[in-house]
Formats: C-alpha cells, sequence, structure tokens
C-alpha cells in the first residue's frame, strides 16, 4: 500500500472536519466523516510506518521509544512506544499513523452485557441499538477472527497444559489478523499472516488488520488529508462558533517550531485516553468551559503484562519476525490462546490471561532481563539466535485483564500530563491476577516474574497498556466530560447541565467512564462507529459502509511522501 500521509506544509487553513490523533477512534471519525463527502484533516502527531519498516532489530527498536517522567523525556517524539513513567502507574501508549494499532496484539473482545448495564453509563448507550450496530462495523471493518490453527502452536498448547492447574482450558481469541490473503474492506491488498508473532513489534508482512490498513486508508480514498509529526496543543472557540485547532509540529526543534492554527466547524478528538485529556485540560487551562469531571475515571482496565521464566517444556513466544530470524518455525499471533475466568455473580471477578509473544527485535534484551550478569549471555545469545533454544525457548509472557475501580486521575503538571492514583497498587486486581497467573505458572514448572524492570526506572508500580477514561461519559456535566454521542459538555456560566460544545467531539478510549474487563480495542472502534451514526443524525450527513472499490491513490496523488515515513526513520536509526 502506498503512504497515506502528507507534510504539514500542504496543510489548508479551513477544513469541514479536523480529526486529531489516528487510531481506532480517529480513524473510524476520518472515514465515516470523509465518506460523507466533508473535508476531513487528520493531525497525527507520530509519523507514518510503512509494512517492512518496523523495528527488527534491537538497535531500531531502541530508536523506537520514547520515555516521559517527571523530569525526564528521551527518545525521539515521533518513536512508536511511548511509555509515561508515573509515580503511582506507568503507562503504554503508541505513537504514529494508526495509533495503538500499529504496536498492539489486537486481541478484539466484546465486553459482558454487564458492563454497559452500569449506570456509570449514560442510559442512551444501552438502549437506542446504535451500540450493537456500532460493534457490527467494528468487526465487518477490522475483521476479527480467531487463528484457525491456533491449538498447534506450542504456546496454546502450554497455556492448556498450565491451564489446567485452573481447570480451564484455553479458547483461541479473535484477533485483527488476515489468515488468509484477502482484500480488505478498505480495498488494501493483505497478505495472510506468516504467524512470525512480531505484532507487538508492528506487523511487517502486511497481514494485522491495523487503523492504518483499515479506516486510514479508506479516509484517504474518500478524500481525507492525513498529516503526521502534527501534535495538537489545544483547542479554542472563535467568535463566530468555530474551532481552531493549535498544532505544534515534531519533525521540527519542539520548542523553536513555530505554532500552526487550523480551524473548522466540527473538531473530533481521537488522541486516546492520554492525548485527548490532555488536549481539554490544556483548553480548559487556556479558558474552555468544560466540565469539572475532566481527568477522572481514569482506568487501567486492570490490565498487566507478566512473564513465567523456567518452564519445563517449549513455549516459543519469541517472534521470529519477518522476514524470518530463524526458518522453519511457527509462533502464532502474538495472542493465539486465552483462558477465561467467568463471574456470573460478581463482574469484578471476571477475567482473561491470554498468552502473549515478545517481539523478536527484543530477543537480545531478554538475558539482560531475566538472568544475573546476562549481559554477556545477552551478547552470545544474539550471535546464536540462544533465545529460540535455551531457556528463553521456554519463557511464558502474558497479557491478563480484569476490572479495576477507575479511580485514577490525569492533571496538568507544569503543562504536562500526569496520572494521579495513590492507591493504584493495591487496587484488588492486582493480588487476583498474580494468583491466577502464579498456579499456572507454577504448573508448568517455573517462577513468576511480575516485573522484570521492577528496581530500576521502573520502580515497582503496576504498568497499563490499556489506558481508559479521563473524558468519561455521562448523563450531564457533573458526572460526565461528554454525553452518549461523544460531544462534550459545555460548562460555561448559564449553560443547561446537558448543553454541550457544538461541534467538539471525543470518540477515543478517554470515553470510556470505567473498566471493560476485556481489551479495548473492538469497543472504542464501536462506540467511534455509534458517535459518528448520531453525527449524521444530527448533521445530516449520509454515508454508508460499503467496501470501498478501485485502486488506492499512488504515492504521486498524495504528492511527495511525509518525511516521516520509512526514509526517515531510516534517519533517525542512522543520523549519518
Ligand atoms: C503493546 C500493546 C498491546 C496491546 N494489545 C491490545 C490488544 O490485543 N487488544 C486491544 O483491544 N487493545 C490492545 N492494546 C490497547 C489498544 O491498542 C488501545 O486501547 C487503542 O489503541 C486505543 O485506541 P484509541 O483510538 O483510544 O487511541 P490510540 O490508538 O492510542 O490513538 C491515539 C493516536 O493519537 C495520537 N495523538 C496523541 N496525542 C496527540 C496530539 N496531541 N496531537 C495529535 N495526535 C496525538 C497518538 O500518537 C495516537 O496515534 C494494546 C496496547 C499496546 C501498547
Ligand atoms: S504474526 Fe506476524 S505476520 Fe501475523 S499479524 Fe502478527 S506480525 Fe503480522
Amino acid at each position: 500500500m502506498p503512504g497515506l500521509s502528507r507534510s504539514l506544509d500542504r496543510a489548508k487553513q479551513r477544513y469541514d472536519v479536523i480529526v486529531v490523533g489516528s487510531g481506532y477512534g480517529g480513524g473510524v471519525a476520518a472515514s465515516r466523516l470523509a465518506r460523507a463527502g466533508k473535508r476531513v484533516a487528520v493531525l497525527e502527531r507520530g509519523r507514518e510506518v510503512l509494512t517492512g519498516g518496523f523495528p527488527s532489530r534491537f538497535p531500531d527498536m531502541k530508536n523506537e521509544l520514547q520515555v516521559t517522567g517527571k523530569r525526564l523525556h528521551t527518545g525521539p517524539a515521533s518513536a512508536l512506544y511511548d511509555v509515561r513513567l508515573g509515580e503511582d502507574m506507568h503507562v503504554l501508549v503508541g505513537c504514529g499513523l494508526g495509533g495503538g494499532s500499529l504496536i498492539n496484539a489486537g486481541v478484539a473482545l466484546k465486553p459482558d452485557d454487564r458492563v454497559f448495564a452500569d449506570e456509570v453509563w449514560p442510559g442512551q448507550i444501552a438502549q437506542d441499538g446504535l451500540l450493537a450496530e456500532g460493534f457490527r462495523r467494528a468487526q465487518r471493518w477490522l475483521n476479527a477472527q480467531s487463528d484457525p490453527r491456533a491449538a498447534e502452536h506450542t504456546k496454546f498448547k502450554a497455556l492448556a497444559a498450565a491451564g489446567s492447574a485452573l481447570g480451564r482450558t484455553p479458547v483461541a481469541p479473535p484477533v485483527t489478523v488476515s489468515f488468509e490473503a484477502n482484500v480488505n474492506r478498505a480495498g488494501v491488498a493483505q497478505p495472510a499472516c506468516t504467524r512470525c508473532g512480531d505484532c507487538c513489534g508492528g506487523c511487517n508482512v502486511g497481514a494485522k488488520n491495523t487503523v492504518a490498513l483499515t479506516y486510514l486508508a479508506d479516509a484517504a480514498r474518500h478524500g481525507a488529508e492525513l498529516f503526521t509529526h502534527a501534535a495538537v496543543r489545544h483547542v479554542a472557540k472563535s467568535a463566530d462558533g468555530t474551532w481552531t485547532v493549535h498544532v505544534r509540529r515534531t519533525d521540527r526543534d519542539g520548542a523553536a517550531a513555530p505554532e500552526l492554527v487550523l480551524n473548522a466547524p466540527i473538531v473530533v478528538l481521537g488522541a486516546g485516553t492520554l492525548g485527548s485529556s490532555e488536549i481539554l485540560l490544556r483548553s480548559r487551562a487556556l479558558g474552555l468551559a468544560l466540565s469539572d469531571r475532566l481527568g477522572e475515571r481514569f482506568s487501567a482496565n486492570g490490565d498487566i503484562i507478566a512473564f513465567g521464566y523456567g518452564a519445563t517444556d517449549p513455549v516459543d513466544a519469541i517472534g521470529i519476525g519477518y522476514p524470518p530470524k530463524i526458518a522453519g518455525v511457527e509462533i502464532g499471533a502474538a495472542v493465539s490462546g486465552q483462558i477465561e475466568i467467568d463471574d456470573e455473580r460478581d463482574l469484578s471477578q471476571e477475567l482473561r490471561v491470554q498468552e502473549g509473544v515478545l517481539p523478536s527485535a527484543l530477543a537480545p534484551v531478554l538475558p539482560v532481563l531475566f538472568i544475573p550478569n546476562g549481559r554477556l549471555l545477552g551478547a552470545l545469545q544474539s550471535l546464536i539466535s540462544g533465545v529460540y533454544k535455551g531457556p528463553f525457548s521456554r519463557l511464558q509472557t502474558f497479557f491478563a485483564v480484569s476490572h479495576d475501580n477507575a479511580s485514577g486521575r490525569l492533571v496538568l503538571d507544569d503543562d504536562r500530563l500526569s496520572l494521579v492514583w495513590p492507591g493504584a497498587k493495591d487496587e484488588p486486581v492486582y493480588a487476583r491476577l498474580d494468583a491466577v497467573l502464579s498456579a499456572i505458572v507454577q504448573q508448568a514448572g517455573g517462577s513468576y516474574v511480575k516485573n522484570p524492570l521492577a528496581g530500576s526506572v521502573m520502580g515497582h508500580q503496576p504498568a497499563t497498556a490499556h489506558p481508559l477514561g479521563g473524558a468519561g461519559m455521562g448523563r450531564e456535566r457533573g458526572d460526565g466530560v461528554v454525553n452518549h454521542k461523544g460531544q462534550v459538555f459545555d460548562a460555561g456560566p448559564g449553560r443547561g447541565s446537558t448543553a454541550v460544545h457544538e461541534g467538539l467531539y471525543v470518540v477515543d478510549g478517554a470515553v470510556m467512564p470505567r473498566s471493560l474487563g476485556v481489551n479495548p480495542l473492538l469497543t472504542i472502534t464501536a462506540i467511534a462507529e455509534r458517535a459518528m451514526l448520531h453525527m449524521a443524525q444530527d448533521y445530516r450527513l449520509a454515508f454508508n459502509d460499503a467496501p470501498a472499490q478501485g485502486p488506492l491513490a499512488t504515492p504521486a496523488d498524495l504528492g511527495p511522501c511525509h518525511p516521516g515515513s520509512r526514509s526517515e526513520a531510516e534517519a533517525i536509526r542512522d543520523p549519518a
């Protein structure tokens, strides 16, 4: 597929719609509103990475890491992995055209109905039938499916054997992966998955159904203009009621880069839980009247990554990448199997344990993480591909998801987004997950390693890759930041409690008022699809979600490829 992005130099000053961020929520909005004939601009802070350009060696992976803490910022502002170190909890999110979809495992699950029956949601969400339609559309476009050969993979068999400790048999969860070559709904040809296991390092085959290969490709096909290296700082209302969007370039020297101001009657924030909350918090600090609930109800979705080291039998859960680093091995997609623990009486006790794969680019660093004096061994093993044969062939990686109390709070601290959640590590979910994972690891003959980086700069805080909330839905501005359609409540004087800012929307993970208990991508996509159906009614727009026809635009049609695409990624790695 050709590159989709353009240089910000080519941006016009005014659009019908500006979409901020290009993950699941932003991608849905861009595709649907472009289909409705709107002139759409997408502003994404990260860069475009084309299939084949994802990191496959450790030095490349290192350059794809940006880490921000209270007194720390390292790594390029457009690095794919964006780690926020917090005093109470760390958060990992994706950065790039396609957002988290570029580096996630693609597990696509629908939450238990009891999640939406919780009265924390505005009633309409479960009542008007459009959520079900949102899920249908999300499934059609992301085409999640279970690996038909999941049970053949060593890691699935290892989970099945270890799961007997809990009396559970794993199932193959749906993942956003094309197991057969196909032309997807956006008209993009995708090869079949090679089962290389590198989904969380970025798919160099083009088989993962990312937002870039689906919704964003569709948006570009329908005329949306996609700009990378465009970090939105804040939004403000103009005297004529339209919105100004204040943008800082991330491909120039940050502080020195002049701010760009674009304008549109409709602005859709899809910058993710952290991004959209930060933009709204900064906009409020600059005078936009928003709900007092802004920043509240942050949830980590009861999510952890943990490991089992020293199992007796092989697990084969280190990716081999593409082109493959070793021949004759099939790993499976990043997640092939999951154990489901349901609880009919108490939703909060439910959990999902998935067997995960570490991307191949991380292989050389594993000895350093798991073995005392592992640095030397790491050098040796990276020479002889030992990670695929020695103790690391028996390393188990787990992704686990459950429920927490969503009592974190995002705040602006000296203009930097910060998470405040003093009781986070004592949330009951972590003890529950530790007990289940320890039992599984013990059954496999290994030791449970909750956090191999504990004691380093990572400390002992929990970490999540599923941040939710901050601009949660509510019935009115006293209990939420947006309404059930994603419209932002207006807290200006004299405005009614359900009044909204005309034309300002949030459609990403930030709008979730609680944990989902399953991996969130499908719900975020479905709720964004639902918001677009409501927007269509409110603005009398017409669009469908039929498969796109005909070839995609060529790079020549799009103008020069933005310097943020593959060539620039290479320049960052090798400045010479
Ligand atoms: C390693 C990993 C594995 C995961 N595995 C799974 C999984 O298997 N299943 C699942 O359901 N979920 C998984 N997740 C979580 C999932 O990817 C996220 O929940 C999802 O991507 C969030 O979607 P979103 O639309 O809210 O925002 P995002 O996908 O985070 O997209 C937001 C976009 O906005 C951009 N942005 C942010 N701030 C600004 C700004 N100021 N200006 C312009 N652009 C901005 C970001 O760069 C990003 O591209 C995983 C996450 C990670 C990191
Ligand atoms: S297993 Fe490999 S080929 Fe398949 S989706 Fe994941 S990264 Fe792509």
